[in-house]
C-alpha cells in the first residue's frame, strides 16, 4: 500500500454522498435523489454501508480497466469511490488474511445487472490473486465457464437480452496463499419449458441459433441441419435475430471455451449432435388415424425429421417411432401398452426435448466440475418449474438477507452490549412457511396431489390450495373459502396469487401439477437408453432395462426443495456480501432513470430499512486486537509495542486521537465507530 499515492477520501470530490448512511435528511425521495443524481454522474455504485447497491448503466463504462483493478487492490473499503470492485478486494482479502469464508449475494430483478456483476467479481479476483501457469490455468478455465453455461443457459427475454433462465451457484476454493484451486458450479431450475415453447418477443436458449449462424456448412451438414431458422418449429419466429447480439461471433466464443474449459473435440461434437436433434424433434409431426373401434390413434406425418434425428443420436427408428405411439403403464406384475393419440404423442415429443435438453444441461456442468473441481463436493439435483420455483428461491435469499443483515446487526449489539433500539422490519419468514412447510405448504400440497391415486387435474390442486391455505395472509384465489377475496374479480378463477415480499404475483394453477410430475413415458426412457451415442445413454439411465426401478423419481418441486435448503445452509456457513442490483429503466436504455420504478425496487429490496439499520447503529466495527495493531503507529504510548490487553490499548489511542467520546462505543471484544468520517481521518493520519 505504501507505494500507492494518497488518494483523496470518499468525502471529497464526491458526487451526491457515497454511503447512504451519511444521507442528510434521510428519506425515500433523498434516497432516490442520491441514487439519481449519482447514476446521472455515471456513478452506479453506491453503499450502504458494506452493502452495494449497483445501478445499471446499460452501456460500457470505462471503470473497469487494468488501472481500476490496480486502485482498488488492497485498499481499505471506504477510502476510494464506491465499486464492485471494493466489494470483490474485501471479500478476497478477508478470506485470504482472515481465512474466512465469504459468500457474494447477487439479488435484483430481471435484467438489473446479476451476471454482469457475478462477472465482474470474478474478473476483479482473477485479476489480483496469484500468478503462474497452474493457476492462470485454473482461472481461465473458471472464467471461461461463463460462457459455454450462458450459451446453453440464458435466452432473450423481453425484460433482457441475455436473461439467465437457471440459477447459478459457483464456489471457488482459494489455498492458503489465495491462490484459486478450483470450483464447483451448482445449477437449478433450468426454465426447460422454454425448450418447446417461448413467450411471444421472446427467443429460445441462444444455443440453437449460435449453432445455425456460426457453424461452418460443413458441420452443419454433418447436422443435418438448415441455417434457416425459420425451419424449425421450436424456434419463435419473430424474434430470432436480436439487435445487438452477434449469435455467430458468439458461436465461436463458446466453442473456444469449451476448448479451455477442457472439453474433447467429440464431447463438443456429441453436445452439438444432441442440441440438433432436439430441433429435429420438434418438427417431428403427427396426425391422428381412426381406428374400427372409433378412437383416433397417432402417426407420424412425415418421418424424415424422424430419421435424420435416429441418425444422429444412433437410435434405430423403428425404437423411436414404437415410442412416440405406445405408452407402457407397469402395475404390478403387468404391463399395459396403450396407444397415443395425437395429443399424447405431442406431449411426450415435448417432454423428451425438455428431458434432453435439460440433461444436456446438468451434464455440461457436471463436466465443467469435472475440469474445475478440487475435490469431489457435492453435487445437488437439478430441474424444476419456473417462475413460482424461481419467485421461491428469490423469498429464500430474501430470508437470508434479513437474518444476516437486519437481524444479526441488531443481535450484535446485544451481544456486545450495546444500547440499541430495535428497528421494525417485515420478516418474510411467513411467506417460505406458505410455500415449504412440509405439512400444509403449497409445495407439499401440490406434491401430495401428484403422488395420489385416481384422477388428479390442476383444478383438484387449486381446489386443496383454496381450502388449505384459504385463511392464510399471503395467499389469495377467487374461489378461496375466505369471503374476503369472493368479491376480487379481477383474479380468474384458474389462478392463485402470493404476496410476495417483492409484490403480489399471479400464478396459473394450469401445469403445475405436470410440470411437478415431470413425466417422461418409460418407453422414450427406454428409446434413449437403447441409442448407439454414448451420451445419450448415459443421460438417460433410467432407460435400462435391467434397471427397472418402479419407484416413481422424486417430484420436480421436492427436488428444487431440497437443492435451496443445501444452498441456504451452505450460505449460512459463509460470511456474507451483498450486491444489490438495480434497473434504472424498462427500455434497456441507458441515460434513463425511472423514478417509480427504482422506488419500487428500492421498497422491495427494503433498502430504506437497511440503511436505518446502519444508522441507528455504527457504520464500522473492528475487534480490538487488529484495531490497535493497525493504529498503534498513530500515538507514542501505544507505538511500537502496547503491554497490556488490547482493548485498554484502544481506549488510549481513542484518547490520544482526541475521537468525540459520542462517535464510539467498547463492546465486549470489538470497537463500534459511529460515523466513518472518524475512520477516514484515522487512515488519513496513518497515510501522513
Ligand atoms: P436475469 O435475471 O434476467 O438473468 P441479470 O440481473 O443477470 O438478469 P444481466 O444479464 O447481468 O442481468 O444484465 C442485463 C444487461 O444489462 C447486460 O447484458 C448488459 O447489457 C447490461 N449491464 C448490466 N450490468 C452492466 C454493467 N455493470 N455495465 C454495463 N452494462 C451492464
Ligand atoms: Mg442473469
Amino acid at each position: 500500500m505504501s507505494k500507492m499515492e494518497v488518494k483523496t477520501s470518499l468525502l471529497d470530490n464526491m458526487i451526491g454522498v457515497g454511503d447512504m448512511v451519511l444521507l442528510e435528511p434521510l428519506s425515500e425521495d433523498s434516497f432516490i435523489e442520491n441514487l439519481r443524481n449519482r447514476f446521472d454522474h455515471n456513478e452506479i455504485y453506491t453503499y450502504i454501508g458494506s452493502v452495494v447497491i449497483s445501478m445499471n448503466p446499460y452501456r460500457a463504462l470505462p471503470i473497469y480497466t487494468p488501472e481500476k483493478v490496480e486502485e482498488y487492490r488492497n485498499r481499505n473499503f471506504y477510502e476510494l469511490s464506491p465499486h464492485i470492485y471494493a466489494l470483490a478486494d474485501e471479500a478476497y482479502r478477508s478470506l485470504r488474511d482472515q481465512d474466512k469464508d465469504q459468500c457474494i449475494l447477487i439479488t435484483g430483478e430481471s435484467g438489473a445487472g446479476k451476471t454482469e456483476a457475478s462477472k465482474l467479481v470474478m474478473s476483479y479476483v482473477a485479476a489480483v490473486c496469484g500468478k503462474g501457469q497452474e493457476v492462470n490455468k485454473v482461472k481461465e478455465q473458471l472464467l471461461q465457464s461463463n460462457p459455454v453455461l450462458e450459451a446453453f443457459g440464458n435466452a432473450k427475454t423481453v425484460r433482457n437480452d441475455n436473461s439467465s433462465r437457471f440459477g447459478k451457484y459457483m464456489d471457488i476454493e482459494f489455498d492458503f496463499k489465495g491462490d484459486p484451486l478450483g470450483g464447483v458450479i451448482s445449477n437449478y431450475l433450468l426454465e426447460k419449458s422454454r425448450v418447446v415453447k417461448q413467450p411471444r418477443g421472446e427467443r429460445n436458449f441462444h444455443v440453437f441459433y449460435q449453432l445455425l449462424s456460426g457453424a461452418s456448412d460443413d458441420t452443419l451438414k454433418k447436422l443435418k441441419l438448415d441455417r434457416d431458422f425459420s425451419k424449425y418449429n421450436y424456434l419463435s419466429l419473430d424474434s430470432a435475430a436480436v439487435i445487438g447480439l452477434d449469435d455467430a461471433a458468439n458461436f465461436r466464443t463458446v466453442k473456444n471455451a469449451m476448448q479451455i474449459v477442457g472439453f474433447m473435440e467429440d464431447e463438443v461434437q456429441s453436445v452439438l449432435q444432441l442440441v440438433a436433434a432436439v430441433l429435429k424433434l420438434g418438427n417431428i409431426e403427427f396426425k391422428p388415424e381412426s381406428r374400427s373401434n372409433g378412437t383416433d390413434e397417432s402417426r407420424i406425418k412425415d418421418k424424415n425429421d424422424l430419421k435424420e434425428m435416429c441418425e444422429l443420436l444412433g437410435i434405430e427408428q423403428s425404437v423411436l417411432e414404437r415410442a412416440f405411439s405406445y405408452r407402457t403403464v407397469e402395475a404390478k406384475q403387468e404391463k399395459v401398452s396403450t396407444t397415443l393419440n395425437v395429443a399424447q404423442a405431442y406431449y411426450a415429443r415435448d417432454a423428451l426435448a425438455k428431458n434432453l435438453y435439460s440433461r444436456l444441461f446438468s451434464w455440461l456442468v457436471t463436466r465443467i466440475n469435472e475440469s474445475i473441481k478440487v475435490s469431489l463436493k457435492e453435487n445437488r439435483v437439478d430441474n424444476s418449474f419456473e417462475q413460482f420455483i424461481i419467485n421461491y428461491c428469490n423469498e429464500k435469499l430474501q430470508q437470508i438477507f434479513i437474518e444476516l443483515t437486519l437481524r444479526e446487526e441488531q443481535e450484535e449489539y446485544v451481544r456486545e452490549g450495546i444500547e440499541w433500539t430495535n428497528i421494525e422490519y417485515f420478516n418474510n419468514a411467513i411467506i417460505c412457511d406458505l410455500i415449504e412447510n412440509h405439512q400444509n405448504g403449497i409445495l407439499a400440497m401440490l406434491d401430495e396431489e401428484c403422488l395420489r391415486p385416481g384422477t388428479v387435474t390442476d383444478e383438484t390442486f387449486l381446489d386443496k390450495l383454496n381450502t388449505i391455505c384459504a385463511g392464510h395472509k399471503h395467499f389469495e384465489s377467487r374461489q378461496s373459502k375466505n369471503s374476503k377475496f369472493l368479491t376480487d374479480h379481477s383474479l380468474p378463477h384458474n389462478c392463485f396469487r402470493i404476496q410476495h415480499y417483492a409484490g403480489k404475483v399471479l400464478y396459473r394453477a394450469e401445469g403445475f401439477v405436470d410440470k411437478n410430475n415431470d413425466l417422461l413415458y418409460r418407453d422414450m426412457s427406454q428409446a434413449m437408453y437403447k441409442a448407439k451415442h454414448s451420451l445419450i445413454k448415459q443421460l438417460f439411465p433410467e432407460g435400462n432395462p435391467a434397471k427397472v426401478n418402479l419407484k416413481r423419481p422424486p417430484t420436480a418441486g421436492f427436488q428444487f426443495k431440497a437443492s435451496v435448503g443445501t444452498l441456504m445452509r451452505n450460505l449460512q456457513t459463509k460470511n456474507p456480501n451483498y450486491i444489490r442490483c438495480i434497473k434504472p429503466n424498462d427500455k434497456k436504455a441507458s441515460h434513463i432513470f425511472t423514478d417509480t420504478l427504482v422506488c419500487h425496487q428500492v421498497r422491495y429490496l427494503g433498502l430504506m430499512e437497511n440503511v436505518r439499520v446502519r444508522r441507528a447503529g455504527y457504520a464500522f466495527r473492528q475487534a480490538y486486537e487488529p484495531c490497535l495493531e493497525r493504529y498503534k503507529m498513530l500515538c507514542k504510548r501505544t507505538w511500537p509495542h502496547w503491554k497490556g490487553p488490547a482493548r485498554e490499548g484502544v481506549e488510549v489511542l481513542m484518547a490520544d486521537l482526541q475521537v468525540p467520546a459520542d462517535d464510539f462505543s467498547y463492546g465486549r471484544s470489538k470497537i463500534f465507530i459511529r460515523n466513518p468520517r472518524t475512520l477516514f481521518s484515522l487512515e488519513e493520519r496513518r497515510r501522513q
